[in-house]
């Protein structure tokens, strides 16, 4: 490239612009948190590209960024000598968003100002945010490695469009320069400047370095004023945060430091800092969220923990050091013992990492289950009180991930886990507490998975239950089906499933209740063959149950078969889904079952019988015309 070019914003960028401008206004100073973290970033990829091509450090081996204004011009300058960018990269990155679920980002956005900035502010604004203060960015450049003639001049005055052109650095790395807007005076001040970047970038482990201010008497001795002096001084404490020893860590630094890793503008809810010494040694600063990213569901998104060694960032990599169902957690794992040049296969099959990823999982549990314990503590104030169903209501689906991943912790992950139940509305039931109260002679813990509470609270298949008193669980998070294919038990007592096999209450039923369903079972028999008849290409089965009380029938699965609710949900997902075929339990009390014997339109009864079923429990009949049709004629 030898001329100047102007060229066009990707869509997504300009729309991004306009947000930014508009909606982060009211925090416009964390547009110097994103570029310090910019620069910061720069440097770490120098020092790790230079692990291996230590001649990229030129004649400048000491890292930093440098902070300097100028009040006449008013602009504001963020300089770093890190990796830089060449002329194509700039186009790249400053052109377009890499990011992938930027579409979807966009689609999330309400037009609600203070809900937007807090949406924008986790998928990180980055360098954009320089627009919030700048009317004209300007950026110089030059990467690592490149000869001089081949520096970059990016501009942009921030709406459709930018300039690229060639020019001659002879220094490595990124110049960024704000040409203030008329509101942003304030930012051309030293002290203004050193207060937002002690608040924000104290934690950096790169030195910061501002102009010294020194006062120089007025002319005749006519007052002085504070002048900028040629010497520099490093602003912020330069070492990383984590390395420091907790107890010179205050509270506000570690929810800082949270904010500054997870773009999260809502402060952590638990957090746990620890140096691991053993087998091998590493530092540990993991943080739980207070509440969900927009990209939750997404497995595959950039992780939330970072990988030094020693100081040094390696990479961000998920898998290697969390399970895919702690992807919630956020911070920073700091080894002492891997090799600087630890590549990603070499990740995967270090003994070292393993060990990292093994304890780290198991703190995080541990976190969790402090945060349980408050629940119950007395002495626990309110909001410490209300921290796990906060968890829980926020990650809960996703913990439950963990049931099928991570069988080692299975019995901690079970414990973990929360349940509305038919005596709690809140998801607040836990499987202790759940046994705790369990009926004398109640073998099983019983529970029904639906669409939503309300379905799940109006199930027939709940009747005979709430007649005795037994409590069932209300499972309605969508991975409940295939989570509980992970639990089969609780601490030696066995889940069941409401809505599988043929109601057994054992011990729960007396003698002669037993004994009232048989007599029935048999003098009901005719009508059960010429059911099973009728409704042959429906149900695989038609039998009497004791489990209704107030309806007149419900559909069950055989003890292995798929259920209704999976089988519907993975028709939704459109994927093929062999044809479940249930069982029709019919309460022979009932008036309408009662009626059956000897109709004239028992064909008509018996399919309105499955059709009624099907829908008390969130399914759509085959035929909905013929089963209206069927229930009209009988109105009529
Ligand atoms: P993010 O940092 O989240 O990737 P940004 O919008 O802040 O997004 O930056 C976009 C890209 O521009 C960065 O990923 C990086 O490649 C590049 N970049 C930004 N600032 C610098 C800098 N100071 N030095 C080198 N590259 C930079």
């Amino acid at each position: 490239m030898t001329q100047k070019q102007t060229l066009s914003f990707q869509a997504e960028v300009a729309q991004l612009l306009h947000l930014v401008t508009h909606s982060l206004y009211s925090n416009k100073e964390i547009f110097l948190r994103e570029l310090i973290s910019n620069a910061s970033d720069a440097c770490d990829k120098l020092r790790f590209e230079a692990l291996n091509q230590a001649a990229l450090y030129e004649d400048a081996p000491n890292l930093e960024v440098r902070v300097s204004f100028d009040k006449e011009a008013r602009t504001l300058t963020i300089a770093d000598n890190g990796i830089g960018l060449s002329a194509q990269e700039a186009i790249d990155n400053l052109g377009t968003i890499a990011k992938s679920g930027t579409r979807e980002f966009m689609g999330r956005l309400s037009g609600d100002q203070k809900a937007d900035a807090q949406l924008i502010g986790q998928f990180g604004v980055g360098f954009y945010s320089g627009f919030i203060v700048a009317d004209k960015i300007s950026v110089e450049s030059r990467r690592a490695g490149l000869p001089p003639e081949q520096g970059v001049r990016w501009t942009s005055g921030g709406a459709g469009d930018f300039e690229v052109e060639e020019v001659t650095r002879p220094q490595r790395g990124t110049r960024v320069t704000l040409h203030l807007r008329e509101d942003a005076g304030e930012y051309l001040n030293t002290w203004k400047l050193k207060s937002v970047i002690s608040k924000y970038s104290d934690h950096i482990s790169l030195p910061i370095l501002m102009r010294k201010e020194e006062w120089k008497e007025g002319e005749d001795n006519k007052g002085g004023e504070m002048v900028l002096a040629d010497e520099w001084e490093t602003v912020n404490q330069a070492s990383a945060l984590w390395s420091r020893a907790k107890k010179d860590i205050s509270l506000e630094q570690y929810q800082e430091f949270y904010k500054q890793i997870s773009h999260d503008t809502e402060p952590p809810l638990t957090w746990s800092h620890n140096r691991v010494e053993g087998s091998t040694e590493y530092t540990q600063l993991l943080y739980i969220p207070s509440h969900a990213p927009f990209d939750l569901w997404n497995r595959d998104k950039a992780a939330g923990v970072k990988l030094y060694v020693k100081r040094v960032f390696i990479m961000d990599d998920a898998e290697a050091l969390l399970p895919v169902y702690l992807r919630f957690v956020k911070g920073v794992i700091d080894s002492a013992d891997l090799p600087l040049n630890v590549s990603r296969e070499l990740l995967q099959e270090s003994r070292d990492v393993r060990a990292i990823r093994e304890g780290s999982t198991k703190r995080v549990l541990a976190m969790l289950e402090d945060l349980a314990k408050l629940e119950k503590d007395d002495a626990a104030s309110g909001e410490d009180k209300g921290k796990y169903a906060m968890f829980y209501s926020e990650f809960g689906p996703v913990l439950k991930e963990g049931l099928g991943e991570d069988f080692g912790n299975h019995e901690r992950l079970a414990k973990l886990l929360r349940f509305a139940s038919t005596a709690s509305d809140a998801t607040s039931v836990s499987l202790a507490d759940y046994k705790a109260r369990m009926k004398e002679g109640q073998d099983a813990i019983y529970y029904i998975t639906a669409d939503s509470l309300l379905a799940a609270k109006n199930s027939p298949q709940l009747e005979v239950f709430r007649k005795k008193g037994i409590e069932v669980l209300l499972m309605t998070d969508r991975v409940d089906e295939w989570a509980l294919n992970y639990l089969q038990d609780f601490d030696g007592t066995p889940m069941q499933s409401v809505a599988r096999g043929a109601v057994d209450l054992g011990k729960l039923q007396d003698e002669s209740e037993k004994k009232a369903a048989e007599e029935a079972a048999e003098a009901f028999k005719p009508v059960l063959e010429k059911l099973k008849q009728a409704l042959k290409d429906k149900a695989e089965d038609v039998r009497v149950t004791t489990r209704l009380v107030d309806s007149p029938a419900c559909l069950v699965v055989q003890d292995a078969g798929m259920s209704m609710q999976l089988a519907r949900m993975l028709k939704q997902a459109g994927q093929k889904v062999p044809q479940v075929k249930p069982v029709l339990e019919v309460n022979a009390d009932h008036a309408l079952v009662k009626k059956l014997e000897g109709s004239d339109r028992f064909d008509d009864l018996a399919h309105i019988l499955f059709d009624q079923a099907l829908l008390a429990e969130g399914g759509l009949p085959e035929d909905p015309a013929a089963y209206v049709r069927r229930v009209n004629s009988l109105l009529a």
